[in-house]
C-alpha cells in the first residue's frame, strides 16, 4: 500500500471497504504528508511515552504515532473504520484500535491498564463538531496525562490559547489555563485535508500542570464564576456576574470588592487569581 497521504491510495481503500466521509462525525483526513510527522514530534510521541489518539480515520496519524511511541491507543467511534484500519496500521504490533466515544470512555482506567508506568500523552486531529467537549472533559478529567496534542480549527486555536486580559480570551480559555499551558504550534490550511474543510486548522498543545494554577476552595464555584462571567461578555462583571449566580447588586459589590476586583471591569479584562478570589468570596458566604 502507498502513503495514507497519497488521495488515490485513500480513494482505493475507501471504495474497497465501501466507505463514505461522514460530515456529522468530522471525518477531514489528513493529506499534507508533512502534518503528521510534525504532529507526532511535538506531541511527544517518543520512546518510553504511551499515546492515547481520538479519532483514527484511516490511520494516518495513528502510524506516525506508532512509528515512534511505545504504544499507540487509539478511540474511534466509527465501526466502519475498523477493518480499514486492520489494513492500513497491519504491520504495527504496538496500535490498539477501541471502538467507543471518547466523551464515554473510561480514560483513567484505559490509562491504568495500557500505559503502567508509562508517561502519557495526547495527540489527535480533533472532530471539530466536538473540539471543546473533548478539550474540557480530558483536562477536567485531571488525567495523568504531560500533554494534549490536537488540530483544532483556526479560530477554536486562537480562542482556546488566548491570553488571560485579551480580547480573544473566555470561559474556554481561563478552564484551559487553570489546568494547563496552551501554545500555538503550526498553521494547517485547509488544502491539507480531505475533504477540505471550510475553515483553516491550527495545531495547538497544552502542557498540562501538576496542579491547577490557582487554588480555590470550590473548584464548582470557580467554574460557575468563570462561565458566569463570560455570559454576557460587553457588560461589567457585576452586572454579568449578578444575573448568572442569581445575587443582587447590593449582595455581590462588596464581596468583589473583597477580592480586590472593581465592579466596572469586563470578564476578559480578569486573570485567573482574580476569578479565584471572587470565587472564594462567594464559597466563604453562608448561602453560596
Ligand atoms: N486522525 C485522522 C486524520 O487525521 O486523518 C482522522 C481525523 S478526523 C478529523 C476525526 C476522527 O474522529 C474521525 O475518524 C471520526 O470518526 C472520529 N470521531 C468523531 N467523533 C468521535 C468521538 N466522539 N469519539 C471518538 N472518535 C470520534
Amino acid at each position: 500500500m502507498g502513503p495514507l497521504t497519497n488521495r488515490a491510495v485513500i480513494r482505493q481503500v475507501m471504495e474497497k471497504h465501501g466507505f463514505t466521509f461522514s460530515k456529522a462525525l468530522g471525518q477531514n483526513f489528513i493529506v499534507n504528508p508533512s502534518v503528521c510527522p510534525r504532529i507526532a514530534e511535538e506531541g511527544g510521541a517518543a520512546p518510553g511515552v504511551g499515546v492515547i489518539e481520538i479519532g483514527a480515520g484511516i490511520g494516518v496519524l495513528t502510524a506516525e504515532l506508532a512509528r515512534r511511541a511505545d504504544k499507540v491507543v487509539c478511540i474511534e467511534i466509527d465501526s466502519r473504520l475498523l477493518p480499514i484500519l486492520a489494513e492500513t496500521l497491519g504491520e504495527f504490533q504496538n496500535v490498539t484500535i477501541r471502538n467507543e466515544d471518547v466523551m464515554k470512555a473510561d480514560l483513567p482506567a484505559i490509562i491504568a491498564k495500557e500505559f503502567p508506568g508509562m508517561e502519557v500523552v495526547v495527540c489527535a486531529n480533533l472532530p471539530y463538531y466536538i473540539t471543546s467537549p473533548i478539550l474540557m472533559s480530558l483536562l477536567e478529567q485531571q488525567l495523568p496525562i504531560r500533554s494534549i496534542t490536537v488540530m483544532v480549527q483556526r479560530e477554536a486555536a486562537r480562542r482556546i490559547c488566548a491570553p488571560p486580559g485579551s480580547r480573544e480570551s473566555g470561559a474556554i480559555s481561563a478552564a484551559v489555563r487553570y489546568y494547563s499551558e496552551p501554545r500555538i504550534l503550526f498553521p494547517v490550511s485547509r488544502g491539507s485535508f480531505l475533504p477540505a474543510p471550510e475553515v483553516d486548522s491550527s495545531v495547538i498543545r497544552l502542557d498540562v500542570l501538576s496542579a491547577p494554577a490557582v487554588q480555590v476552595k470550590s473548584q464548582e464555584t470557580f467554574f460557575a464564576v468563570v462561565r458566569g462571567a463570560f455570559s454576557q461578555r460587553r457588560k461589567t462583571i457585576l452586572n454579568t456576574l449578578s444575573a448568572a449566580l442569581g445575587l443582587t447588586k447590593e449582595e455581590l459589590r462588596p464581596l468583589l470588592e473583597a477580592a480586590g476586583v472593581s465592579p466596572g471591569v469586563r470578564a476578559e479584562e480578569l486573570t485567573l487569581p482574580q476569578f479565584a478570589a471572587i470565587s472564594d468570596q462567594l464559597s466563604g458566604r453562608a448561602e453560596p
